[in-house]
């Protein structure tokens, strides 16, 4: 394939779908989809069954609800029960036969059985489609050199993603994190690559190191862009800054999907505003309501567990899978020029609060307060005074207010940053300000939520 570099996008045809049009394409494939389903895994018809359906019953999205979701237990399950029918881990919900997989991912998980994936030729075509129309608004061209520092081997961001990029010229590096910090700087010392693509707590260390390890500091390793993964990154506005500035490029993106079909990359748009959802044409995506688990209708802000199903896919097509994540979804253009459907993954279902029948999110919270930049750090904490999820009201927080700032701007900033909760999450908290750096920072997910209920019951 001739690809013009100028191009803004990797398959403008599909890409560049109105909403409805997508929609369209969606279900046409969903049917198709759940009659293979039905047909090749024992899992699926059985469940097809307990719930008195049958693929043919699926005649418009509002039928497809009737259809049984399924969860990582599941999906274990039905890899327990394959070895124990079939002598292999693959046989109830791999609909293709086992002479047509060509490769096995995992999940990066690291409790319990892994959760596999499995890919056809088919749908290995699939996925390098995919990533390259990531990877293409991304910014990456032909010529250019990536080099991969996040985990290789079977994990769904590794071997899957390398394979992808080469695919369309460009050339990958792909030294993986498993050999350590050293071996990366090595190779960058030695291959120059344009971009690197790693956790943001590596891109950071990078900067950190790059001195005394390669006798220059990082804004002088030549590169474009940083793409990171793994962690959130990019949509912490301190984080970006040190890392765009650290390396002195105007790029620092991240990116979800490996080897399944929920792709997602985030533009360079400020402040960030998530990620597009680049697969739809191959992924059917549900917000379900986390109380009731009925799927609720897109609008501009809405959060509720994520579902997915794959369309178009033959090997482990995961039907209406909940992962446990809760997101959120955006319909508003973006200024990029994307149409398409924008989502933050904002945490866990299981942290969840419940203020006055309000459904809250810890990191819908804190992507509130991070409007507010450099106004405010961006750090806060909520405090509990007894085990969740429903929370007597108000809400208590604290929020860190930003260098600069003096004890004469708070109250304006607390009667507009109470204002902006109320109008966007329907929650209205207590807030207290605290000094810049009063909360201790870690490189992992800091707990946004202290338990003061506990710290009592243990002193
Ligand atoms: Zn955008």
């Amino acid at each position: 394939m001739k690809l013009d570099p100028n191009r803004e996008f990797w398959n403008p045809k599909i890409e560049l779908m109105s909403r409805d049009e997508i929609r369209q394409v969606q279900f046409k494939k969903l049917k198709k989809q759940l009659k293979y389903d039905y047909q090749n895994s024992p899992f699926y018809r059985e469940r097809f069954h307990q719930a008195g359906i049958k693929p043919e019953d699926i005649r418009t999205w509002e039928d497809f609800q009737y259809v049984p979701t399924m969860t990582k237990d599941d999906q274990r399950w039905c890899q327990e029960e394959s070895l124990q029918r079939f002598g292999h881990p693959y046989g109830m919900l791999a609909c293709a036969p086992i002479e047509k997989i060509v490769r096995v991912s995992a999940t990066s998980g690291t409790t319990g059985m892994p959760t596999l994936y499995t890919l056809t030729r088919h749908d290995v075509k699939v996925n390098r489609e995919l990533h390259g129309r990531k990877l293409w608004r991304q910014g990456l061209r032909p010529g250019d050199r990536m080099l991969h520092a996040q985990a290789l081997s079977m994990f769904t961001g590794g071997v899957p993603t390398c394979d992808a990029v080469q695919e369309y010229g460009v050339c990958i590096i792909p030294v993986g994190i498993e050999g350590g910090v050293g071996r990366v700087f090595q190779f960058i010392d030695l291959c120059k690559p344009h971009y690197i693509r790693c956790t943001p707590s590596i891109a950071e260390y990078i900067i950190q190191k790059s001195p005394e390890v390669l006798g220059k500091p990082a804004s002088e390793l030549g590169l474009k862009g940083v793409l990171c993964g793994g962690e959130p990154g990019p949509g912490i506005p301190e984080v970006a800054k040190r890392v765009r500035e650290g390396f002195n490029v105007s790029q620092m993106r991240d990116h979800i999907g490996g080897t399944h079909n929920f792709h997602g990359y985030s533009c360079t748009v400020e402040p960030y505003p998530g990620m597009h959802l680049v697969s739809e044409d191959y992924c059917v995506l549900e917000l379900l309501d986390p109380e009731t688990q009925k799927p609720m209708e897109f609008r501009e802000g809405r959060i509720g567990e994520m579902c997915y199903t794959y369309i178009d896919w033959e090997g482990t097509p995961l039907l209406r899978y909940r992962l446990g994540d809760s997101l959120q979804v955006h319909l508003d253009p973006c200024p990029c020029g994307d149409p398409r459907l924008r989502f933050r993954i904002i945490g866990r279902v299981d942290d969840m609060l419940i203020i006055k029948g309000v459904n809250l999110y810890p990191t819908a919270l804190k992507n509130v307060v991070l409007g507010f930049a450099p106004r405010v750090t961006g750090e806060l904490r909520i405090f509990l005074d007894a085990p969740g999820p429903r929370v007597q009201p108000p809400l208590k927080i604290q929020v860190e207010y930003g260098e600069g700032i003096t004890l004469e701007d708070l109250p304006g900033l607390n009667k507009e940053m109470r204002e902006k909760m109320h109008s966007l999450l329907r929650v209205t908290p207590e807030i207290e300000f605290v000094p810049p750096n009063t909360f201790e920072r870690t490189t992992h997910k800091s707990k946004m939520i202290v338990k003061r209920y506990e710290e009592r019951g243990s002193s």
